[in-house]
């Protein structure tokens, strides 16, 4: 797919019926290709209502075509854009047309992401662009379409490129001294070299800071709900998605297959998952809701370890294994928050001796839900503002990780005592290239691939 030169073609609105449905052709031949359809050549960048028909003169519909000649169109390569009716059978048969005319032409249905991956390969946009384009397309709330957009305008790709033109600069001082006698210490201190690098990496930091909070507005949170049984697991649950999403009963047991509700705390999408009672079980439905919980459990964000705070003297050892048990299958770094809800039940006193101590709540009354929700905002680390935010993707934050860990290394091979002006070049090299990847440059071509398709086609 990376290489294949042919004219692709693809629906690329969204299934269904709709007033408007466009067809997108791409590539090589287009215009061979455009007068087959309509026995004419198209003024680029004009609409024209023309008349597809097929082999027996036939009208198959009435459109609007649009042709946009190389390279100023969305892939780079020439592009024609029929709008036609919005039929899904309807625009079957305008493909299957297109098809038999540009079959000569080489004409072919666009894998998925193939029309971004052009776009990509002809330099109309970073790899971190196109990726914004199938985020703003998935986003799942009104500020992650405000961070995609700004992604794909090319907010997060600029401050890269400048992190790594800074890194450029440096390298070129360093390396331009290794030829020299100079004394390397020397040389550092003449050049500034460490404090340089100190702001590479402040500026690597505060651009981690915004790519964490840029993964939490594209993916959500993954939110646990864990706990013995009848604890108010689905209480609470449903107290935060302010609706009835799962069965509540006083029977332990009941929440046998994990519920997954997708609400939004402050803004964030949060996936919650109720697990079922985590307890050994002969039932097998209940069992494979148990399996489930634990798959979640180890791909959680943060972990809510709920309690029943009127039976909190009498937690006994089963309860305990069991907490045990989940704290060590969390993701490394996880964090848990502990909640102990039916507050209601407690006694006025017993809830001041306890109050500042841990969390309590009531899912029945909803008191200490607001703070709970606080709570949760700040242990996940959004920083709460969404102003100037862009969306990141695991990907992103895993090439700025390991990009910091060969700053670091830099640092050391600038420290008194261990001075490797060699070393130091080398590691400054090692994290330009962490950094390329994230915009696409240096990134292997299976890797270039597998991101591509994993785009709706038509994109
Ligand atoms: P789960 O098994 O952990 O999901 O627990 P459920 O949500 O099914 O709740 C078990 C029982 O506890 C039900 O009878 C709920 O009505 C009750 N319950 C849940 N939360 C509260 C609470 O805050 N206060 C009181 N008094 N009862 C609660
Ligand atoms: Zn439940």
């Amino acid at each position: 797919m990376l290489t294949r030169k042919l004219p692709i073609i693809a629906v690329a609105t969204a299934p269904g019926k709709a007033g408007v449905g466009v067809i997108r052709i791409s590539g090589p031949n287009l215009l061979q290709i455009t007068s087959a359809l309509f026995q004419k050549t198209l003024t680029p960048r004009q609409a024209n209502l023309l008349t597809l028909r097929d082999g027996d003169g036939e009208v198959i519909d009435q459109l609007i075509a649009i042709y946009f000649a190389a390279p100023a169109s969305f892939t780079g390569d020439d592009v024609l854009e029929l709008q036609c009716h919005g039929g899904p059978q309807l625009l079957e048969l305008v493909m299957r047309r297109c098809l038999e005319l540009g079959q000569d032409q080489g004409l072919v249905i666009a894998e998925p992401g193939e029309f971004s991956l052009r776009a990509y390969l002809n330099n109309k946009i970073d790899l971190a662009q196109a990726e914004a384009i199938a985020d703003l397309i998935d986003a799942q709330s009104e500020a992650a379409v405000r961070g995609a957009a700004r992604s794909l305008q090319g907010a997060f790709s600029n401050d890269i490129n400048s992190l790594i033109e800074e890194i450029t600069q440096l390298r070129i001082l360093v390396e331009s001294t290794l030829d020299f006698p100079e004394e390397e210490i020397e040389f550092l201190e003449n050049a500034q070299a460490r404090e340089r690098l100190k702001t590479v990496m402040h500026q690597l930091h505060a651009l981690r800071e915004g790519a964490k909070q840029g993964k939490i507005l594209r993916d959500g949170i993954q939110l646990v709900l864990a706990g013995a049984p009848n604890v108010g697991k689905s209480s609470l649950l449903n107290c935060l998605a302010g609706e009835e999403v799962a069965i509540v009963t006083p029977i332990a047991g009941t929440t046998r297959d994990r519920v997954k509700e997708s609400i939004t705390i402050g803004g964030v999408p949060m996936h919650i998952i109720d697990t079922a009672g985590l307890r050994d079980t002969n039932d097998l439905v209940e069992a494979k809701g148990i399996e489930r919980s634990w798959e979640a459990i180890g791909a959680a964000d943060l972990v809510i370890f709920l309690q029943d705070s009127s039976t909190i003297d009498s937690v006994d050892g089963p309860e305990l294994e069991l907490k045990a048990q989940i704290l060590k299958s969390l993701p490394s770094k996880c964090p848990v928050l502990e909640v102990h809800n039916k507050s209601d039940l407690l006694s006025s006193s017993d809830l001041r001796s306890t109050k500042g101590r841990a969390l309590f709540i009531s899912a029945k009354t909803g008191d200490g839900i607001e703070a709970l929700k606080q709570k949760i905002l700040e242990t996940v680390g959004w920083g709460g503002t969404q102003e100037g935010a862009i969306v990141a993707r695991r990907r992103h934050l895993d090439c700025l990780d390991r990009a910091s860990v060969h700053l670091d290394k830099s640092q050391q091979f600038a420290a008194d005592g261990n001075v490797s002006l060699e070393l130091f070049a080398e590691e400054l090299r090692l994290a330009q290239d962490q950094l390329g990847q994230i915009t696409g440059k240096l990134l292997p071509d299976d890797l270039l691939g597998k991101i591509f398709s994993q785009f709706c086609i038509g994109k």
